[in-house]
């Protein structure tokens, strides 16, 4: 190593990294493959035997350290993970939000909280893959959210509404974000909001209601109603109104998460696209033979590769403890881009088979879509680079 270099230079590794970590995961992915989730698409089911193999194999305790009970591994290593199931074909969306949602507790929740509930999640015997903060009326603009938790004794009171709250019914625990100071009562709009991790299955059917919501991808998504659900004061997180804070401290990690997952999408669509385009006969020979075929898979190769470079970036960036809004922001604008454009590369050279659901091509291409909706839009990243990264005046 270079002794000049600072104790926080950055380093990326420009190699296939974690390659035990890839292997791995390519195991357990080859006993779940296209039919797998086929079938869950259709039924609308839940991933339970993946989830479990990635449990079981400690993949899903990636980021709990050593001292909760998890394998303590860094964000990057977290990412491979993802990338590893998207890239072969499969859906990460079940088993990331196990791997991240507890981040806010790790940062923000007092030790009690952390020894109690920390080594139950890294084991897999509490599911905290809910995480209740988007609501029906209020969407992006999220300081004026309206579902209220209100302190009375020893509990908080909580009535209100979320949507979009996936995996709902498939966790034992919720990160819930709610007003504890009226808009009207604070100096900011970021104050006031606080977070809380409640027990849903003491909840439902107590002030809680989930109910699903039929939707373009299985992504096991609700609308959860709170109609005066009563949770112990100690379910708060952190000290009360700092919550909007604690959410954002932890978007850069999500942020360079998923886009691993777009990135593991695109080079799926890149690799099954340009191998049939090989295969394919048409007019006497190979379609791929055609330009008008391979150029796209060859620009969206291209947009792939320069999706992982800045992703790469972010995330050395972030190990080092660094400042890496910029590159986090940028990785989720490039992959979820690069995977939007290898998609349509991989439906046009398929023809009228990429519809044909064995081929799982569709189902990639509606999932793949996602990412540009949620969980940020792509709106509010070009937003945040004209604003924060090119000083331009603040859009909204
Ligand atoms: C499958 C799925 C799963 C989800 N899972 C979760 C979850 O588990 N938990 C959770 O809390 N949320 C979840 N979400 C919600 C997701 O985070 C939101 O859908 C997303 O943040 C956008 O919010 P919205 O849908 O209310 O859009 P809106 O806020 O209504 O915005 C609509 C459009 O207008 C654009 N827009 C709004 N304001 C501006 C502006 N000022 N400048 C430019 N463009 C603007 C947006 O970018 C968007 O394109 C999920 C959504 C989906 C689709």
């Amino acid at each position: 190593m270079n002794d000049e270099l600072s104790p926080t230079h950055a380093v990326i590794d420009l190699d296939e990294d974690y390659p035990e970590i890839r292997e791995g995961v390519r195991r357990i992915c080859a006993d779940f493959l296209g039919a797998y989730w086929r079938k869950l698409d259709e039924m609308e089911a839940y991933p339970s035997e993946f989830v479990r193999a990635m449990t079981e194999a400690g993949y899903l305790s990636a980021l709990i350290p050593e001292e909760y009970g998890g394998t303590g591994l860094p964000l990057r290593a977290a990412g491979v993970i993802l990338e590893e199931v998207h890239a072969g074909g499969g859906n990460a969306s079940a088993t990331h939000a196990q791997m991240y949602t507890m981040g806010t507790v790790l940062r923000h929740g007092s030790e009690a909280q952390k020894r109690r509930y920390l080594p139950e999640i890294a084991a897999g015997r509490l599911r905290l893959q809910a995480f209740g903060v988007t609501e029906p009326t209020t969407g992006t603009d999220t300081t004026k959210l309206k579902t209220r938790a209100v302190r009375d004794g020893d509990s908080y009171v909580i009535d209100g509404q979320k949507i979009w709250t996936s995996r709902a019914l498939y966790s034992d625990l919720m990160l819930l974000l709610a007003r504890t100071t009226p808009l009207d009562e604070v100096r900011r709009k970021t104050e006031g909001l606080s977070v809380f991790l409640v027990d849903m299955r003491a909840a439902i059917g107590n002030g809680m209601t989930i109910r699903p919501i039929k939707a373009m991808i299985n992504h096991n998504t609700t609308e959860v109603f709170f109609d005066g659900l009563r949770i112990p004061a100690d379910s708060l997180i952190g000290e009360e109104g700092g919550g909007f804070r604690y959410i954002l401290d932890g978007m850069n990690a999500e942020r360079i998460l998923v886009s691993h997952e777009s990135l593991g999408d695109a080079k799926w669509f890149v690799r099954t696209a340009s191998r049939y385009a090989s295969e394919r006969v048409v007019f006497d020979r190979p379609i791929g033979m055609n330009q008008g075929i391979q150029f796209p898979i060859a620009r969206a190769y291209a947009q792939t590769q320069a999706a992982e470079l800045m992703l790469r970036k972010a995330a050395a960036l972030f190990e080092a403890g660094r400042p890496c809004g910029e590159e986090a922001n940028l990785s989720k604008l490039l992959s979820s881009e690069a995977a939007w454009e290898a998609g349509e590369a991989c439906m046009q050279t398929h023809g009228g088979f990429a519809y044909a659901r064995e081929y799982d091509i569709e189902r990639k291409w509606r999932e793949a879509r996602v990412q540009r909706t949620a969980p940020i839009s792509t709106n509010l990243i070009l937003a945040y680079i004209a604003e924060h990264v090119l000083g331009m005046p603040r859009s909204y």
